[in-house]
């Protein structure tokens, strides 16, 4: 029995590679040259030297603090200090075990929130002091205190169903709690835009009117009629041009933000809203939540099989799965297991923002356009059109802009299309 989890985690971390291997676009341009990115043509001189200093001052707030929370969760869950904290945070209520894991839980979300809430502040410093935060900042702690109210929760009720299952099932609850773990992630795909968006965005139809109409004509192009385009009012906390979709079957929505609304000519508008539209008729969204669930089952199998290790269970200080002083060490498996991912994730990511890309300029034929937004895009968000290789592989959801707008080329070449000009202004002024 005690190879039974690593078994079936082998089993199903083949199957997940084998269908990200099969249901990833490898090559959305099917076969056209793969674009090579040249930012100087784009972008000037001066425009880059300022994404360069941007750049300069929020990376060190930004990876400080991931380095910190993993470092902080890594000592937690490899240390008997987790243990401890969760059997203090409970006492005062008797220290039952569902206290332990709601309290002492808690606790330990707590304690990692707080030791990197210093690094998440200079990041908004920076993004305020570069014009790209426009929120107050009680507007930004609202916003911190909502996010974390929402991951601790959904953060307390799984290790509350885990921990009530290995009681309850000593030997297989990994089994089953590999199922209810795939189970929530589809049932959280599905309900993100009802129970998580409104918590943070108010959103609104786009008006009737010659923007909406084209987009909706296009929805149906795309073969993914909508009834309507939801504008979010992101202008209240951010400078940043995006829109995305969510939400599967009956809660699939395409939302824009008013900033690109109201900052963008209608062509660019078009070719964003395009992008999304990729997503859709591909289905992105279903297909990145049957990911996550074979992924997330994954998971629970890795904690069935580590968790009955004496050795880590002797450095965390817990007895097993059914102990909640087990909790940091769970954290700390799924924190590294996260990290672990994050560059296979990065790049099949990558590879599905560029078919949506192409979904954007077979649906517009406008590849100038898509080239303008992409650069609109790197400039409102102050992005980095060149990161260094590590970070990009690492942490990179999105092609650079300027792999955007080589891949716009390349399109155009493909359909022998008037050629996309450079968008480099002339003598450096930004646009
Ligand atoms: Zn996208």
């Amino acid at each position: 029995m005690g190879i039974a989890p690593w078994l079936v985690f082998a089993v199903l971390l083949t199957a997940l590679i084998v269908a990200v291997v099969l249901a990833t676009p490898w090559d959305p341009l099917a076969g056209a040259s793969p674009p090579s990115a040249d930012p100087g043509r784009d972008f000037s001189a001066a425009e880059l030297a300022e994404l360069d200093a941007h750049q300069a001052r929020i990376r060190p707030p930004t990876y400080t603090g991931l380095a910190v929370g993993l470092a902080v969760t890594v000592l937690l869950g490899m240390t008997p200090l987790g243990a401890r904290l969760v059997t203090a945070a409970a006492r005062p209520l008797g220290g039952g075990w569902v206290w332990q894991v709601l309290l002492g839980g808690l606790a330990v979300l707590l304690v990692i929130r707080l030791a990197t809430i210093g690094f998440s502040a200079w990041a908004e410093a920076v993004r305020r002091a570069a014009g790209l935060s426009t929120r107050s900042w009680l507007g930004w702690a609202a916003d911190l205190a909502k996010s974390f109210g929402l991951q601790a929760a959904a953060t307390l009720v799984a290790l509350l169903a885990m921990i009530a299952l290995a009681r309850a099932l000593p030997r297989s609850w990994w089994a089953f709690g590999a199922v209810a773990a795939g189970a929530a992630v589809v049932a959280l795909a599905f309900a993100y835009p009802l129970i998580v968006e409104p918590v943070f965005n108010r959103f609104t139809p786009l008006p009737p009117g010659e923007l909406r109409t084209s987009l909706l004509r296009m929805a149906d192009r795309s073969g993914v009629p909508v009834d309507e385009i939801l504008e979010a009012d992101a202008s209240k906390r951010t400078s940043t041009l995006n829109a995305y979709v969510s939400g599967l079957s009956a809660t699939r929505r395409i939302v824009v933000f008013d900033t690109l609304t109201d900052r963008s000519p209608p062509a660019q508008v078009r070719s964003v809203v395009a992008h999304e539209l990729g997503h859709a008729a591909e289905q992105d969204v279903r297909d990145g939540a049957l990911l996550g669930a074979l992924g997330a089952a994954a998971a629970v199998c890795l904690l069935g099989g580590l968790l009955r290790m004496p050795a880590l269970l002797d450095r965390s200080g817990a007895s097993g799965p059914d102990d909640p002083r087990i909790i940091a060490l769970v954290l700390a498996v799924v924190a590294v297991a996260g990290l672990v991912s994050s560059p296979a994730q990065a790049l099949v990511s990558r590879r599905v923002e560029a078919r949506a890309d192409v979904h954007a300029l077979d649906v517009t034929a406008d590849p100038q356009a898509f080239a303008e937004m992409q650069r609109s895009l790197v400039l409102a968000a102050k992005a980095d059109p060149e990161p260094p290789a590590i970070l990009f592989g690492l942490f990179a959801s999105h092609p650079t802009g300027p792999q955007r707008i080589a891949m716009a080329r390349a399109w155009a070449d493909r359909q022998s299309a008037d050629p996309v000009d450079d968008l480099a202004p002339v003598g450096g002024s930004a646009g």
